[in-house]
């Protein structure tokens, strides 16, 4: 099919014909009227037998009469030649391959007006794409599971949110009620010894009761207040005094004792931090048997960090539980004889590490455990 090459003319064909066995995908040049095969190169002719004078349609597609996909009423009405082709796609079904096919309307050589065709066996190409849509549709399913399954769980957890809110709600207001009976109740007694340690009693039970409806709610408050949490300058020492003088009032101050070394302030949410410590000394209060000798608390301001520490003579934690017992709804196999939820420390933790600092226990045997908390000590402010 070739001409020798060297000094060869362009307006010979047979110039082109050597140019085009130089591309490396299959050519064809084909009459636009009689759709005669002109020429075809190197690479075409690997693929298919054509000879020059063959039609097009029969000799590469088999086919009987021009192709339905056949792009020569738009190249004969000028939609496309030169340098201006028509690119499309095409899947042969003859060798199971796509490609992608260039066509212009060309003046061969003998006056003849011709369609060029080259194509490019996109196939791979094709494959890749095939499976980048696949995983696509398949991120895009797992993504609408996904958002489904989050959609749920968040109606659940605003479901649980309201209930909670209500059974709030519906514990306080009778508390509160039984609350203000029993101090209309010390004044109607006129202040009788009897009468007076039993409000005293009831007191202390709708505390209680109190404190319970908070450890309940703190776990789902928690979320959301650790999230908002109102951070400002806290001195510790006040704090820490305040919390074991109300512990002393309901639980007598023998059980208690308190020591300040040097006191320290830090960037803190005061209602949280005392939540925190409170969780701590109700604790080593709750676990430690009556007789046992005081619970130690301590706060010491150092220049980075504050340590608070709560210390009782209690059953202690054993090596094992000291990462467990900070697991939300974690209770020792030994502690069921004590009422809890499992949630106490869980909180402790929460709200520590919300400000920036840690809560760890000593292991303890004989003598109790330790609690310590440390946080992040907020500096003098510059005068
Ligand atoms: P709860 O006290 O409601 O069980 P907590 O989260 O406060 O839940 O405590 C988890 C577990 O850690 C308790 O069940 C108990 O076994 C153990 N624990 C906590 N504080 C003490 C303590 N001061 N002494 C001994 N064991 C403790």
């Amino acid at each position: 099919m070739t001409t020798a090459f060297p000094g060869g003319n362009p307006s010979d064909p047979g110039y082109w014909e050597v140019i085009f066995d130089v591309i490396p995908f299959p050519v064809y040049v084909a009459d636009s009227t009689t759709f005669d095969i002109i020429c075809a190169n190197r690479a075409m002719l690997q693929r298919v037998s054509v000879r020059p004078g063959d039609k097009c349609y029969a000799a590469i597609y088999q086919q009987p009469a021009p192709c339905t996909f056949c792009k020569m009423p738009e190249l004969e009405s000028g939609a496309a030649c030169g340098a201006n082709y028509l690119e499309f796609e095409h899947f042969n079904d003859l060798d199971d391959r796509w490609y992608q096919l260039r066509e212009t309307m060309v003046a061969w050589f003998d006056g003849r007006r011709a369609k060029y065709s080259i194509a490019v066996d996109i196939s791979a190409l094709k494959e890749v794409q095939n499976a980048l849509a696949e995983a696509h549709a398949e991120l895009a399913l797992k993504n609408r599971r996904l958002n489904g399954a989050l959609a749920s769980e968040q109606e659940v957890t605003l479901n649980q949110r309201n209930f909670l809110a209500m059974v709030s709600h519906e514990f306080r207001m009778p508390l509160s009620i039984i609350g203000g009976a029993a101090q209309l109740l010390e004044i109607y007694t006129n202040g009788k010894q009897e009468a007076g340690e039993e409000v005293a009693k009831i007191d202390r039970a709708v505390h209680r009761m109190s404190d319970l409806i908070d450890v309940c709610l703190a776990d789902d408050r928690l979320t959301s207040a650790v999230a908002a949490l109102q951070v400002r300058r806290t001195e510790l020492a006040p704090l820490v005094e305040d919390i074991c003088r109300e512990k002393a009032e309901l639980g007598g101050a023998e059980r208690l004792r308190l020591t300040i070394g040097a006191s320290a302030a830090a960037m803190a949410d005061p209602a949280m931090l005392r939540v925190a410590i409170s969780n701590l000394l109700d604790n080593a209060l709750k676990y430690s048997p009556a007789g046992s000798g005081p619970v130690l608390v301590s706060l010491d301001g150092g220049p980075a960090e504050a340590r608070i520490a709560v210390a009782d003579h209690g059953p202690g934690i054993p090596a094992d539980e000291v990462e467990r017992v900070f697991e939300k709804f974690y209770r020792s196999p030994s502690a069921t004889g004590t009422k809890g939820a499992g949630l106490g420390l869980y909180i402790v933790k929460q709200i520590v590490e919300s400000h920036g600092g840690r809560v760890q226990v000593r292991p303890g045997s004989s003598i109790g455990s330790e609690f310590i908390i440390t946080l992040p000590v907020d500096p003098e402010p510059a005068d």
